[in-house]
């Protein structure tokens, strides 16, 4: 690991203003920072600690949603009664995220910002090939081992899957990243790899993200997180799907419905072609099953992580179902 200097941050000013040198990183919790420090994937130069900055943790909720501090740790927006009431999915995704350990010490912004898991990636001493680390050096994962890749939005570049299951549940409900002034729509904050994997986020050197902010919707209030994974603690998702469902006065037909798929794909994913199927359509199992599928779209299997193809689908289903039965 590579020595580098500390400064801690008196104001998101001297934040933003230092983080725009090169080689500078942000350190929040420092749950994933450190690790690709030690893995020699981050080299910081500097690292700018965030932490002690004031009014960057609050979870504002009012009638029209909520926005949330990006310094708010994971368990304590968990575990927010205004969260827990209007976004179940957010709560149950943090939930159901990393180790009670890590939850108490990351931040919501760290969250967004973590990197993939793909082992050649965290393994630069054995594998120089990865064009996320080294644009242009190839990619070891095709025709490696690629059981937990992605099967969505992969590109001939890389296939590397998002790991986090919070910004999932943020893409299902239409959150918002805020960088000080700058607004922009999680699903677009986050980008497909094409040919330049390096590039993972919208974010320019020297902004911050300062909160998040998700506007409230009957969809989001009755909406669940359902992830499926090797272990069932402490483990990231094989296939994970954040599902809202809102029905009309009937209590059976579908009036607005949000899908996003976590674990499957290059970006936290939405799955509009399931939405649009099924929005104004009674909600019945087998209609609900044949809708799943098109979760799928478009997706590209690398051999071993054909399994995500079977998998995402009924992942989605089941979500849809609970949620219908629950209503
Ligand atoms: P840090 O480590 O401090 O920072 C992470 C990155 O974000 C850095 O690049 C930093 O520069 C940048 N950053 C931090 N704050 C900001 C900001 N405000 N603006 C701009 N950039 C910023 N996550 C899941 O979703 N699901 C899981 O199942 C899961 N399992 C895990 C298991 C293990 C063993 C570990 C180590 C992690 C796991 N995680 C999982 C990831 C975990 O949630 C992240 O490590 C954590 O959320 C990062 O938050 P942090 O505050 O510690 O970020
Ligand atoms: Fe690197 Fe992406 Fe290939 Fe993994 S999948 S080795 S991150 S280029």
């Amino acid at each position: 690991m590579r020595n580098f200097s500390y400064l801690r941050a008196a104001s998101a000013e001297e934040a933003r203003r230092e983080a725009g040198a090169a080689g500078a990183l942000l350190l929040a919790g420092g749950t994933t920072l450190l690790d690709l420090a030690k893995c020699g994937v981050a080299e910081p130069e500097k690292v700018i600690d965030i932490t002690f900055l004031t009014g960057l943790d609050a979870i504002r909720v009012d009638a029209e949603g909520v926005v949330i501090g990006a310094l708010a740790k994971m368990s304590r927006v968990a575990d927010d009664a205004g969260i827990k009431e209007l976004f179940p999915a957010v709560s149950e995704a943090l939930w159901q995220a990393a180790s009670a350990q890590i939850r108490n010490m990351a931040s919501l912004g760290g969250n967004l910002m973590q990197r993939t898991r793909c082992a050649y990636f965290r393994d630069p001493a054995s594998f120089p090939a990865c064009n996320k680390r080294n644009p242009g050096s190839g990619c070891s994962a095709i025709g490696g081992v690629t059981r937990g890749h992605a099967v969505l939005g992969v590109s001939d570049s890389c296939i590397a899957t998002y790991p986090g299951d919070l910004a999932t549940a943020l893409v299902a409900f239409d959150a918002v990243v805020h960088l000080g002034e700058r607004r922009i729509a999680v699903e677009d904050f986050f980008l497909l790899p094409g040919d330049t994997p390096e590039r993972e986020h919208t974010i320019q050197p020297g902004e911050l993200i300062t909160a998040i902010g998700i506007p409230a919707s009957s969809a989001a209030r009755r909406s669940t997180y359902l992830k499926i994974r090797d272990r069932q603690s402490y483990e990231f998702a094989a296939a994970s799907a954040a599902v809202g469902l809102e029905l009309e006065a009937d209590g059976k037909t579908i009036r607005d419905l949000r899908v996003a798929l976590g674990g499957v794909a290059t970006k936290p994913w939405r799955a509009r072609a399931v939405e649009q199927a099924l929005r104004g359509k009674p909600l019945e199992t087998e209609a609900v099953r044949r809708a799943s599928l098109l979760a799928m779209e478009g997706a590209v299997d690398h051999g071993a992580n054909r399994y995500k193809i079977e998998l995402a689908p009924r992942v989605v289903a089941r979500a849809i179902l609970t949620l219908g039965e629950s209503a």
